[in-house]
């Protein structure tokens, strides 16, 4: 293992023309690094994997910090023995090719954006497993949006939040128990410099409130041609209280997430001015950021001198709002003190009520009791708002038709757009190979088209399935590792560390399911009757074994348990060979699971789930899905392409719905998925699994990828909000 050394100055260099003009081995190393582009590009990935294995393992795949126990002779060392300097050199050409290109859609699709691009606000933005700056979906979905954006060639810049501890690392205790770890991230491993305003001096913006001003300085972050800037509490003018504001994504109480949601809407805006950036559509992902409304009326009423009434309607137009769940927990309420804390000088420039402020929050302007509601003002402040799927669409028309009541319940002014996964980032390495040889030149470039995908019906089902192979043993190979470790911070003994670094069978069917615990996901629901589980899990001839992974939320008591519950199984005789639960999911798990399991579980309680991702991801890898008919699966199933839990219905009951589940489950499990995957040929083929691996590949993979949703709001949000020309995506 290598010591730390003081690293060469080349990475502390801001980034700038540097990325383009980089000419040692070393330095290119470096400029590949800052960009994050390098993390959806698996050539870069190996490079910086062989540099040394073992290390960049155990430093979460982070390449600054892997460069920083280099000096540059030891990099060349390194490169010589390896014989590196074709591959470092290529990758850098390709990444300067990258930055200096503008694509062609981009230029016919969104040139209007060119001078007045999107500013893309969210909370978390779920990047790569090194920047912990995301907790889940949400977070991944806003990562894979700006990558996509950035192929394509959208202008768009996004705005978020620096959680320099981020969310929590999770390993559970002898008991089962979820522990939660906060670890401090090192900026000056992390691929950030300050962000500079015009006069080429860092950032810092302040916020006026109630009790005191709360200022912020500007990180930036390289993602392709985009850039991600991120708002960070920990400067000197801050009390110590809130110099750890920006800590933690989603730690405290009500008053530090409202000044967290002010520092990211109110503060981001004043971020892109300083900047010099003069945004054409404000793109609130999640009703958290709504706060920059307000602080784009104030602009609009000081720059040019409306009326408040007439910069509300102006801000609206330019507004795309989406929202991500139907669970009343994940619309953030604040109270009248809380607002008129942090808000009362915002109120006084825009000079109206308190009264008129909290209507804008309110679904009834003048109920007193109402909360004030971040998703109302979302909704209220945007000229087009959106939901996640089809079937999200309709619940939340019906979630807000309180808002519209003149309006027929299904014209609500929300219309949907289906999530969709950024390919590179969700591929596997030996997929895309397989992809390469049997798809037409160019397909990458044409992913959200339908085409390109059908050739996967040309492919040899034996290359496929041998392909499907290979990622399963690798996923395997990674859970004993991760089970063999986890047991031996555990302090437990040898036998059972050794038992963990044989754990599963690759021949034996393998369901995986990872997600958060939240009760809606119902991660226990394919354990409801153990003594059936205990049957298909040891059935001598067609055995089945299960992956979970997942972390609660800290204030989370039923979540914990269930992962207990889950856990502890390891005990249980019966299931402890077929039964494995992976710590701390994250990216890198949820990125081994969907590559390497066979069937994908997805068990949530109807209508709750506003789309799931993580099914599209594991589709790109040939993983069949087994899901409930909720979000994206609700639009994507259609009787050959993947299994169905239950008939896409649900009982006002929850109780009757999850034990009508669970049945459904059982029978789909033992009826279909057991047979369908054992059922083989003389050569040893699941030829009808196979064939349905190939129609999950041909009718969903272009549809539900993230170029497919950035070109749908480029169409459908982007454009008109930016005064181009109009379509209507309400109730589509
Ligand atoms: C993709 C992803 C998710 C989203 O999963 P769903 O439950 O399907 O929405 C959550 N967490 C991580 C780490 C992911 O990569």
């Amino acid at each position: 293992m290598t010591q730390t050394k003081t690293a060469p100055a080349s990475v502390q260099q801001p980034l700038g023309e540097f990325a383009l003009t980089a000419e040692t081995l070393y330095d290119k190393c470096v400029a590949l690094a800052r960009n994050l582009w390098w993390s959806w590009h698996p050539e870069v990935i190996n490079l910086f994997r062989d540099l040394d294995p073992i290390r960049w393992r155990q430093l979460d795949h982070n390449p600054i910090a892997l460069l920083r126990e280099f000096t540059p002779e030891r990099l060349e060392m390194r490169a010589a023995e390896l014989v590196l300097y074709s591959r470092i050199n290529y990758a850098f050409r390709r990444l300067k090719e990258y930055l200096t290109e503008t694509p062609v859609w981009g230029k016919t699709h969104a040139g209007v954006l060119g001078s007045k691009p999107v500013a893309y606000f969210s909370l978390e933005f779920g990047v790569h497993e090194s920047l912990p700056i995301y907790s889940g979906g949400l977070g991944v979905l806003a990562g894979d949006h700006i990558k996509s954006a950035s192929a394509l060639g959208v202008p768009l810049v996004a705005i978020g939040l620096f959680y320099d501890q981020g969310y929590f690392k999770q390993h559970l205790d002898e008991k089962g128990w979820q522990q939660e770890e906060y670890l401090n991230t090192k900026v000056e491993n992390l691929p950030m410099e300050p962000a500079r305003g015009k006069d080429g001096k860092p950032i810092t913006v302040t916020i006026d409130t109630r009790t005191g001003k709360l200022l912020a300085k500007v990180w930036l972050m390289r993602v392709g041609r985009g850039n991600l800037y991120l708002l960070d509490c920990d400067v000197p003018g801050n009390s110590p209280e809130d110099r750890e504001l920006t800590s933690r994504l989603y730690g405290g109480d009500n008053r530090t997430r409202i000044r967290q949601e002010l520092v990211c809407g109110v503060g981001g805006m004043r971020a892109l001015r300083a900047l010099g950036i003069m945004p054409g559509v404000y793109h609130l992902n999640e009703g958290h950021n709504a706060f920059a409304t307000l602080e784009a009326i104030r602009e609009c009423m000081s720059d040019d001198g409306m009326a408040f009434d007439d910069a509300l309607r102006e801000v609206a137009q330019h507004t795309v709002f989406t929202t991500h769940t139907p669970v009343p927990a994940g619309h953030d309420r604040f109270d009248g003190v809380l607002i008129e804390e942090h808000l009362g000088p915002l109120r006084d420039a825009l000079g109206i009520s308190f009264e008129q402020l909290m209507g804008l929050g309110r679904v009834e302007p003048q109920n007193e009791h109402e909360t004030f509601c971040m998703t109302v003002l979302g909704l209220k402040l945007s000229r087009k708002a959106n939901a996640v799927s089809n079937l999200h669409g309709h619940v939340s028309r019906r979630m807000w038709a309180h808002l519209w009541p003149w309006r027929v319940e299904e014209e609500g002014p929300i219309g949907h757009i289906t999530n969709g996964v950024h390919l590179q980032s969700w591929l596997s390495w030996q997929m895309q190979q397989l992809y390469d040889r049997n798809f037409p030149v160019g397909w990458m470039g044409r992913i959200g088209e339908p085409e390109p995908w059908q050739n996967i019906h040309d492919v040899d089902p034996g290359e496929l399935w041998e392909t499907h192979y290979a990622l399963k043993n690798l996923l395997l190979a990674f859970v004993r590792r991760r089970v063999s470790r986890q047991c031996r911070r555990r302090g437990e003994s040898d036998d059972v560390v050794e038992a963990g670094r044989n754990i599963l069978d690759p021949d034996v069917l393998t369901l995986g399911f990872g997600r958060r615990f939240a009760t809606y996901k119902r991660a226990a629901l394919i354990l409801s009757d153990l003594d059936w589980l205990d049957k298909v899990v040891n059935d001598p001839k067609r055995p089945v074994q299960i992956i979970f992974a997942g972390k609660a939320h800290p204030a989370d008591e039923p979540g914990k348990k269930m992962i207990q519950h889950i856990a502890n199984l390891r005990h249980d005789p019966r299931f402890a060979h077929r039964i494995a639960f992976i710590e701390d999911y994250d990216i890198n798990v949820c990125r081994h699971l969907i590559q390497g399991v066979d069937v994908w579980l997805n068990s949530p309680r109807r209508p709750q789930e506003a789309s799931g991702t993580s099914g599209q991801k594991a589709v790109l890898n040939g993983v069949l899905n087994l899901s409930v008919l909720d979000g994206w699966w609700a639009e994507a199933y259609d009787g050959a392409n993947g299994f169905a839990i239950g008939k896409g219905t649900h009982h006002v009951d929850s109780a009757v719905t999850d034990r009508r589940d669970a049945d459904a489950l059982k029978r789909a499990v033992t009826a279909e998925v057991v047979p369908l995957f054992y059922d083989r040929d003389i050569d040893g083929l699941p030829r009808h699994w196979i064939k349905r691996m190939m129609n999950s590949i041909s009718s969903l993979a272009w549809r539900f990828s993230a170029h497919r949703m950035v070109a749908d709001y480029v169409h459908h949000t982007y454009l008109p909000a930016a005064g181009g020309v109009s379509s209507d995506i309400s109730a589509r």
